[in-house]
């Protein structure tokens, strides 16, 4: 590593955790890959980049101890048998290759289960419904039962110290069984596990104690535990029954590593949501209470906010699962001054949505994310270019920044052409949406980037003609002129056309600022399903107009239900009276009269509004690139970003820094993949 940045000093201190020593205060806490069992290389090499930028502990993703608790579809591990100790220690190695510990998040389900892989019974503390959809129930565990999945973690865990992980985990969080037994909701037994704290303790701590005696002193053993289930009275709060738990079991465990749960999204709270250190009222009381070194997260990124945690007494490692999605080199780039070059994480939840989707993890922030073994990307370096070619990129949206930056970071000569006077295309118009301010990093990171390559010229209000760009001559044109949101109504559930009267009552989101200084009856169409559609309506109900929320789905936002935010969504929408229509799909308008017809009903119906503003989707803007097309030698011009296939931000980046990686480079192979053996 280069030089040592002073002011931060407090950060790189090493730190004890029982048997082991962190080389510093960055941990990176278990989250999900996607990955899981299926994808043994690329979870290690994911693993391994984190260590190389700096985290001095990085851990797994949920790691589960038996095959009464599988969460098949979803990428999930397993420390079931001697193949996944193999499998395993390939990430562990990964991990001390860098002098980083490993910590494996071994854990247990219960009703919060899917066992659709296993076909084994859920189980839990009292009986209970499963927490899924499937039409299951969980079976109440008797005192047998018990003591198997005692044994079970004990095995697993002398499982997770042959895989050669450093921090072997209690997992008592995001409703999973252990908190399950903890939980006054779920935990209705009458017998010594149940009843008192004392009794509803008593299954965590023979697990700590039992996990120390299969780890002997080769582990340290830490305790994820969740201190406020965000259900009120009913659970565990941060106020209440947390400070008992804690106190009963403060030395016990090597390390705490404290969130908010009971699900995921309350933990992994989107930027619309929550603010940097959000969890820091609910977990400061823990290291009051205890002598162990105390882990928790909130999104940080900023070194400031980190040294204030330190300083204030709230935690001893930072804790950091998204912010080292976004910038596996967040500790590194500190380390070194040079924390102006951090990715920060704009909180947009696309990685969570990878997991709630089953598939491997991506990163709006972060291109290479979970292609560090399938694609070969690091996140910090990339390939000399392979030829002299000039590059001009049209368009400043995310996919033309990024693009840029990457190729030069290659070593190309690129000039940057954007029409507007300011950089970020479609974040700009996002990032001033309610919530979502944190979207406008996508655009600064890379503009400050770019700002340091001189091989990189930009060129503002700067609006290219076919003919300009004959008269530029580069060798080569990539065009990110980006998208335009339609105006026939095709969605995803409207898949034909409406013919919609040319009307100045009928807006789309490109023609919002028509309605400043007005106070309108809005209807709102959402047949996008994404973030845009709810926060116009968010936004436009906050400037006072009267808003109508219209969409096909049954629920608002129904594809935030990957990012963890439709619940939340749709509370605000509910809490500010915005008037919901779920269910409804657009038929016509005619006059002041949108019409709707009911999918599931056929039935019609008229809403009178001043304005129909339509969120469906968007349609590439590539009148230009099919104009060069036809102009420009064969093969000299590429369409990427919005203007090739429109998608959300993180997709517009990935087609920036693909086309930028591949450039000139011999015919890519295929997608790498993990095959079962044959
Ligand atoms: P993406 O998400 O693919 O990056 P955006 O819509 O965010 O797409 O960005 C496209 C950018 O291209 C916008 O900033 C827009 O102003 C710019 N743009 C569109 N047409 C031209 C053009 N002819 N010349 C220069 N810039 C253009
Ligand atoms: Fe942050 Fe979004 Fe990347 Fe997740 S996907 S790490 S929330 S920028």
């Amino acid at each position: 590593m280069g030089m040592f940045n002073p002011r931060y000093a407090r950060l790189f201190e090493t730190v004890r955790i029982g048997p082991k020593t962190a080389p510093n205060r960055f941990y990176q806490t278990p989250h999900a890959s996607g990955m899981g069992w299926r994808a043994p290389k690329a979870s290690a090499a994911l693993r391994g980049i984190k260590a190389e930028g700096g985290w001095g502990v990085v851990a797994t993703e949920y790691c589960s101890i038996h095959p009464s608790s599988d969460d098949f579809p979803f990428g999930y591990l397993s420390l079931w048998d001697e193949d996944d100790v193999r499998a395993l220690a390939k990430t562990a190695e990964a991990i001390h290759a860098h002098g980083s510990l490993a910590a494996v998040e071994l854990w247990h389900g219960g009703f919060h289960a899917n066992n659709r892989l296993t076909r084994e019974p859920l189980l839990s503390p009292s009986g209970q419904r499963a927490k899924f959809i499937q039409p299951m129930g969980a079976r109440a565990m008797d005192k047998a039962d018990i003591a198997e999945f005692r044994r079970w973690q004990k095995d697993a865990a002398a499982r997770a110290r042959k895989a050669g992980f450093d921090i072997v985990y209690v997992y008592a969080g995001h409703d999973y069984l252990p908190l399950q037994f903890l939980s006054p909701r779920t935990n209705r037994r009458s017998d010594e596990y149940g009843g008192s704290i004392e009794n509803r303790t008593r299954l965590l701590r023979e697990m700590i104690e039992e996990t120390r005696a299969a780890v002997k002193d080769d582990c340290a053993v830490a305790l994820r535990l969740a201190v406020d289930e965000l259900h009120g009275p009913k659970g565990i709060t941060h106020d209440g029954e947390a400070r008992d738990i804690v106190g009963v079991l403060a030395e016990l465990p090597d390390l705490w590593d404290v969130n908010v749960a009971g699900a995921l999204g309350n933990d992994s709270k989107s930027a619309r949501f929550s603010e940097e250190g959000f969890q820091e009222d609910y977990v400061s009381f823990v290291k009051k209470m205890t002598t162990k070194p105390v882990v928790g997260v909130g999104r940080f990124t900023s070194p400031d906010m980190m040294m204030s945690q330190l300083r204030r007494g709230i935690l001893d490692f930072i804790g950091a699962a998204r912010p080292s999605i976004a910038d596996p080199f967040l500790p590194q780039k500190i380390r070194e001054g040079r924390e102006d070059e951090i990715r920060e994480c704009i909180g947009c939840n696309i990685c969570r949505a990878a997991n709630n989707e089953s598939i491997p993890i991506r990163c709006t922030q972060n291109p290479t994310m979970g292609e560090e073994w399938r694609r070969g990307w690091h996140p910090e370096k990339i390939a000399p270019k392979r030829s002299e070619k000039s590059i001009l990129v049209i368009g400043g949206g995310p996919a033309g920044l990024e693009c840029a930056l990457a190729l030069g970071r290659r070593g190309h000569q690129v000039a940057l052409a954007e029409a507007r006077r300011e950089l970020g295309g479609r974040v700009l118009a996002e990032a001033r949406l309610p919530g979502l301010a944190s979207w406008i990093r996508v655009r600064d990171h890379r503009e400050h980037m770019i700002g340091k390559l001189s091989n990189i010229a930009v060129y503002r209000e700067s609006r290219m003609t076919a003919e300009d760009v004959e008269g530029f001559g580069a060798d080569h044109v990539v065009v990110a002129t980006g998208g335009i949101w339609r105006r026939d109504a095709i969605g995803a559930f409207g898949e034909e056309p409406l013919s919609l009267p040319e009307s100045d009552k009928i807006l789309t989101p490109h023609d919002i600022e028509r309605l400043a200084g007005t106070a309108q009856s809005i209807v709102i169409y959402d047949d996008d399903h994404y973030a845009v559609g709810s926060a116009l309506a968010e936004m436009l109900k906050r400037q006072g107009h009267k808003v109508t929320y219209v969409t096909p789905a049954p629920v608002v936002s129904s594809w935030t239900q990957m990012t963890d935010e439709q619940g939340f969504i749709q509370s605000r929408l509910m809490a500010l009276d915005v008037e919901l229509v779920l269910s409804h799909q657009l038929k016509g308008m005619a006059g002041d009269q949108a019409r709707f017809v009911c999918v599931y009903s056929g039935r019609e119906r008229d809403l009178t509004c001043d304005t129909l503003l339509l969120v469906t989707g968007r349609v590439p803007d590539d009148s230009l690139y099919r104009d060069l097309v036809h102009r420009l030698p064969q093969g000299t011009v590429s369409a990427i970003g919005d203007c090739h296939a429109p998608s959300h931000i993180a997709d517009a980046v990935f087609a920036g820094h693909r086309f930028a990686r591949e450039f000139d480079e011999p015919r890519s192979e295929l997608l790498r993949r993990e095959r079962p053996e044959p």
